[in-house]
């Protein structure tokens, strides 16, 4: 049955191995799809630590195709909720990072991650480029978008983020594109005017206890991309379940515009927070089929 579906729509699915390989963007033939990229010549800050120029799952990646499977449903719990406590917006000097205040830490856990584990919520943070064209750290279909946002988690095991790190099942990280779009979206009122509060390193601000809910509609589309990756920054430690969510979220340049406010470690607006593209090497790109997740 599969097959037969692969065949009829053989210039934009094929089959290997039993798996459906899926062009990300339908329409164009994944055979004409190189699974390396040339890095040469993309922007994008160069890293330098450990395992960065050494390693073979580095992040971030472009994602040319995915392999459709069926994973059992991904637990998504409590990134969107509404918390009393409000959530914590601070300027580490590189980027904006929101903590959550107050319990219950949220959650991932099932669909590719490891069989009856709990990966615990730590920060979210922003990437973003020079320009709102290749704004990203991911790219699908070698398009970028103008800002990405990253959930980080550790695995519940480990006790703190320094022990995450040394172990190859440690993290894993969900990430949200931002694609520009003529108008503000009004949905992220309760984060962006409030960069204008920490544009100096190592200030904060508090948010409003409704500041995540936009998330909601993102994650409940389900769909996602998942590949083993790497840390795109420090050294790059290849330790992370990479979960790169398909749906998208509209921002303005105006609202972009406000990170590049931001001062940096170095006394200077930081214009720029995103690695370039990294080689996909031998690594298989999933894609869950869409009733497989579940949004809580
Ligand atoms: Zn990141």
């Amino acid at each position: 049955m599969m097959y037969k579906w692969a065949t009829i729509i053989a210039l934009c699915v094929v089959q290997i191995n039993g798996y459906v390989i899926v062009d990300p963007e339908l329409g164009v033939d994944p055979e004409t799809l190189l699974p390396n990229v040339d890095t040469s010549g993309i922007n994008g800050l160069s890293a330098t630590g450990l395992y960065c120029n050494t390693g073979t799952r580095q992040s971030p990646i472009d994602i040319p195709y995915c392999v459709q499977k069926s994973l059992s449903a991904l637990r998504i719990e409590g990134h969107g909720d509404v918390r009393p406590e409000g959530f914590t917006m601070l300027n580490t000097g590189s980027t904006a990072q929101i903590s959550y205040n107050g319990l219950p830490v949220p959650t991932l856990s099932g669909g590719p991650l490891p069989k009856d584990s709990t990966y615990e919520f730590v920060q979210a943070h922003f990437h973003w480029g020079n320009d709102n064209v290749e704004g990203t750290e991911h790219a699908i279909h070698d398009t970028y978008g103008a800002l990405e946002i990253h959930f980080v988690h550790r695995k519940s095991t480990y006790n703190d983020l320094a022990t995450a790190i040394q172990h190859s099942d440690g993290l894993a990280v969900f990430g949200i594109i931002f694609s520009e779009q003529e108008t503000n979206n009004t949905r992220l009122d309760k984060i962006i005017p409030n960069l204008a509060n920490i544009i100096t390193e190592g200030t904060t601000t508090t948010l409003d206890e409704d500041a995540m809910v936009w998330l909601e509609e993102v994650i409940s589309a389900f769909q996602y991309y998942n590949y083993p990756g790497s840390l795109t920054t420090g050294d790059c430690n290849e330790v992370v379940n990479w979960i790169v969510m398909k749906r998208k979220v509209g921002i303005s340049a105006a609202q972009v515009a406000k990170f590049r406010n931001l001062i940096g470690k170095d006394g200077y607006p930081i214009e720029e927070y995103r690695r370039h593209v990294q080689n996909l090497n031998n690594r298989v790109i999933k894609c869950a089929r869409k009733d497989t997740s579940r949004f809580h």
